[in-house]
């Protein structure tokens, strides 16, 4: 009876937002790229979390806060089909879309490592091209273009 009162204090949300079906192993990077800890409010993080159609998937639940637009767009470059949920008074009022980005600042350092941006005090600037099989980034500074997962990939 205990554990089940504690698993409930721990999984239910009263308000916020649920980001669910991120690929195992990104649910972590999410959290820290997009400084989801600095709000200052409770997150729960599940990783490699059974899945139907995944295989396993993380889930990060983070409560009084609201992706804005721009974060949800983002979110889409990490998890293509990931989905968040606004939640209010412990019930899903709102699934926000995820299309990818026409442009992402700030987040992904360049793969280049003679790229300016390393060292000049500038943020970090892609532009997205979606191509039919593949998601390109092309880095403002260096101009040189990457693959999607490459960029996403360097820590
Ligand atoms: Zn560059």
């Amino acid at each position: 009876m205990t554990e089940k009162v504690y698993a409930r204090n721990v999984e239910a949300l009263k308000s916020g937002t649920v980001i669910d079906h991120i690929p195992a192993g990104q649910g972590l990077r999410i959290l820290r790229l997009f400084q989801l800890a600095e709000y200052r409010e409770r997150v729960t993080v599940g990783l490699n979390l059974p899945s139907g159609h995944m295989g396993s998937k993380d889930l990060i639940k983070i409560e009084n806060v609201v992706l804005s637009e721009e974060q949800a767009n983002e979110l889409a470059l990490f998890a293509p089909r990931g989905t968040v949920s606004v939640i209010e008074d412990f019930a899903v009022v709102r699934k926000q879309k995820l299309a990818i980005p026409d442009t992402v600042e700030g987040i992904f350092a360049c793969p280049n490592s003679n790229c300016v941006s390393h060292v000049e005090p500038v943020q970090s600037h892609f532009s997205v091209r979606v191509t039919e099989h593949d998601t390109k980034m092309k880095c403002k500074y260096c101009e040189k273009v990457f693959s999607k997962d490459i960029v996403v990939d360097v820590r």
